[in-house]
């Protein structure tokens, strides 16, 4: 009999894995590589890792796990932190872990003299980030079964010490509920915590500050559990850098900003995703506001022949490049202008050392693809930093900054600097030139693509991509410079170069526009798409109502396009209302001359309510036309109408949520706190969405 493709799936299944149990996995290095093409297959990329986080912590001989859940960046980056203060100041053998990539049935036999650290990131309406779901899944089920030490018992967890830490938003109703829910958790199940889990405030600003006053009391408990001794502590790199003068950087396998080994050798190949973005062209791009000194953009991505998809009301993620002119600020204070093109390749110190990019590559390709060098600089950073200053006076400058919280905040904080800014700035024209290259490979958060929410509509044009995005240009009284947002500012630049304009860089950012090996050119950008949850009734004859100021009606665009287009096609829509914001009709009233088209495609369903601030001698805000329209919102409400908000999440989300309970009270004659508890009624069931960020 002939063997059919099963068969022949699992006995080369089969194969490999005798092979890998006799190899012990050394021929597995290839695959570990999380560049290696094989990483957009997951599966593939994944099959030589072992998924037990203990045999890989006695393997490698650790005693210190850092979990993250991270979804930007931040939490790992966090994550590392700690790992690094645990080994420098305390000895401890740490190792940072992905909670995507292990599993938690043995969890009962952690061993009791090691330790166990979580992260977590809270997303979204209180949900775990996309590398913690299954860890999530598994630890707040309610028969959470462990595999190994034997016997059911009440406290399987007994012997687990762990420490937490949450990143939350307090603008958000679930604020750091991952947090909050994985130490009830872990505690149902017995589990050892030290010192109290820290909760850090995005939303109030203070994550960064939140966390080290978290940390230090952390330590202390933790020294006393364990027995650890504080030393003096010195930096101790995971990584290794090493020049290759010899190399050629044009040479074919030299990484200059190839996010991956497809891209490299110049076939990208999907699937597309946070670990492989498609080049998409971008087939239009325009300006939408007429006043000169603030910019919108509108630009239509084409993801023709990607294998991309979306649905109306998803995320896309657009990868940035930084600023040239900030690459060579970078490249100055450093003295690493003369070798910027100079090859080197990173290396592991040990098995479970992450690498943030790949390599062989160029100190120009870190600095402009991979790292985040426009950030605002955190403190225990800059501590970091200090032993490695150009002069004492510089030092003694740098550690006081490092352990006063206030003086940082005057100092550094108040004056939006970035790093390259901050050093420029100590050290009056020297150069840093004793500062290894990895401190800032393993200090930096490595690049972040940001998302925006789609502001098309997948019915009617489904392999077209739409973004609105507001140019990030801040200016703040005092500060030395105009604040530059890294991704708006790149698209900024993309549109002008595709208008021909003959000075892209309003501030002479000077981008590399063509990307790596000209691989950008035709005006390309990297994306990837992120489903969200943030969807339209899938029955359009239900009523929607949806508040979107400012950039925030982006998705609404999508949302309103595609029941213009439901409603030519003969579909019965229902009742359409947008709540719009902005300063001035005739300044950033945008899309202005669209919304009159589809009132054409809908009629007296699609009603649009306008707020212009800078108008009136008062300013009027989206709230208070809700307010004004109280009677029919509540008679919508009624009939099942489907609420939504999208934009500014510190201030205006959570005022319309409050001013939605008013209008319940009032129009049906209920307390407010009752009105409360159908508007959280509503966010269970769906039937109230934000999108807000
Ligand atoms: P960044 O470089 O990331 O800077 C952003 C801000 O960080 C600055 O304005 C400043 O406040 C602060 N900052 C940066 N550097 C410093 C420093 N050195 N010192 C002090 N402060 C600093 N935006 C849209 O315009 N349209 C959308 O439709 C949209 N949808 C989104 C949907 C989601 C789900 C999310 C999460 C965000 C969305 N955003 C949207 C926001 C968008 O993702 C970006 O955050 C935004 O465009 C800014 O990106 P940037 O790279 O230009 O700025």
């Amino acid at each position: 009999a002939q063997l059919d493709t099963l068969d022949i799936v699992v006995l080369a299944a089969l194969l490999l894995g005798t092979i890998a149990y006799f190899t012990k996995g050394t021929y597995w290095a290839v695959a570990k590589d999380p560049y290696a093409g094989s990483l957009a297959n997951g599966a593939a990329a994944k099959a030589g890792k072992t998924r037990d986080i203990l045999e890989k912590m006695d393997e490698s001989g650790k005693n210190c796990v850092i979990f993250y859940g991270s979804q930007t960046g931040t939490a790992e980056d966090y994550a590392s932190r700690l790992a690094k203060e645990g080994s420098s100041r305390f000895g401890l053998k740490t190792m940072t872990a992905d909670l995507e990539e292990y599993d938690f049935e043995n969890l009962d036999s952690f061993p009791e003299d090691k330790v166990a650290m979580f992260v977590l990131a809270t997303y979204g309406e209180g949900e775990p980030t996309d590398n913690a779901v299954e860890f999530y899944e598994f630890i707040s089920s309610e028969d959470v079964s462990f595999t190994q030490g034997g016997g059911v018992s009440e406290k399987p967890l007994a012997n687990l010490k762990y420490v937490a830490f949450g990143l939350g938003n307090n603008t958000y109703e679930h604020y750091n509920s991952m947090v909050r829910n994985v130490t009830k958790f872990l505690d149902r199940l017995g589990a050892n915590r030290i010192g109290t889990a820290g909760e850090g405030d995005d939303g109030a600003g203070t994550m960064e500050e939140d966390f080290l006053a978290w940390k230090e009391p952390m330590w202390k408990h933790l020294a006393e559990s364990m027995q650890l001794q504080e030393r003096e502590a010195v930096y101790e790199p995971v990584l290794e850098v090493t020049e290759k003068p010899d190399m050629d950087a044009e040479s074919d396998d030299v990484y200059l900003g190839e996010p991956n080994k497809n891209h490299l050798e110049g076939k990208q190949k999907g699937p597309f995703n946070a670990h492989n973005p498609y080049i998409a062209p971008i087939a239009e791009s325009k300006e939408l506001f007429t006043v000169k000194n603030r910019n919108c953009l509108h630009m239509e991505i084409d993801i023709s022949g990607s294998n991309l998809s979306y649905t109306t009301g998803d995320h896309i993620a657009i990868w940035p490049t930084n600023a040239g002119k900030e690459v060579d600020r970078f490249m100055n204070i450093l003295g690493l202008s003369e070798k910027r093109h100079m090859v080197i390749s990173v290396k592991g110190l040990d098995a479970t050392a992450k690498i943030p990019f790949p390599s062989p590559t160029t100190y120009d390709a870190v600095v402009r693809y991979h790292m985040e060098i426009c950030a605002p600089v955190s403190r225990q950073f800059v501590s970091a930093l200090a032993p490695f200053s150009p002069d004492d006076s510089i030092k003694a400058e740098m550690t006081k900054m490092g352990s006063d919280r206030d003086y940082f905040h005057d100092q550094v904080a108040a004056r939006n600097y970035n790093l390259a800014q901050l050093l420029e700035f100590l050290s009056q024209g020297k150069t840093w030139d004793n500062v290894p290259f990895t401190i800032f490979v393993e200090g930096l958060h490595k690049i972040q693509p940001r998302y925006y929410s789609i502001s098309s509509s997948s019915l009617v044009q489904k392999n077209k991509i739409s973004i609105t995005a507001i140019v990030e240009s801040v200016e703040v009284p005092g500060a030395s410079h105009v604040l530059k947002g890294v991704t708006t500012n790149y698209l900024l630049a993309l549109k002008q170069k595709q208008h021909g304009d003959p000075n892209p860089d309003p501030h002479g950012l000077d981008y590399a526009i063509t990307g790596p090996r000209n691989k950008y050119d035709g005006i390309h950008v990297p994306v990837h798409v992120r489903h969200s949850n943030f969807k339209l009734p899938s029955d359009p004859s239900k009523p929607i109502i949806m508040v979107g100021p400012g950039t925030g009606v982006a998705p609404f665009r999508g949302f309103i396009q595609e029941r213009a287009k439901q409603a030519r096609d003969g579909e019965t829509v229902g009742k359409t209302m947008l709540f719009f914001g902005c300063r001035k009709k005739a300044e950033d009233f945008i899309y202005a001359d669209e919304w009159e088209a589809y009132k054409n495609d809908m009629g007296e369903n699609f009603e649009m309510l306008t707020a212009f601030s800078r108008e009136g001698a008062q300013k009027v805000y989206v709230q208070h036309l809700l307010k004004q329209r109280a009677a029919e919102i509540d008679r919508l409400l009624q009939q099942k109408a489907y609420f939504y908000v999208c934009g500014d999440a510190a201030n205006m989300a959570r005022e319309v949520n409050t001013v939605l309970g008013q209008i319940i009270a009032e129009q049906r004659g209920i307390s407010e706190s009752k009105a409360e508890d159908i508007v959280k009624a509503m966010r269970n069931s769906n039937a109230y969405q934000e999108d807000v960020w």
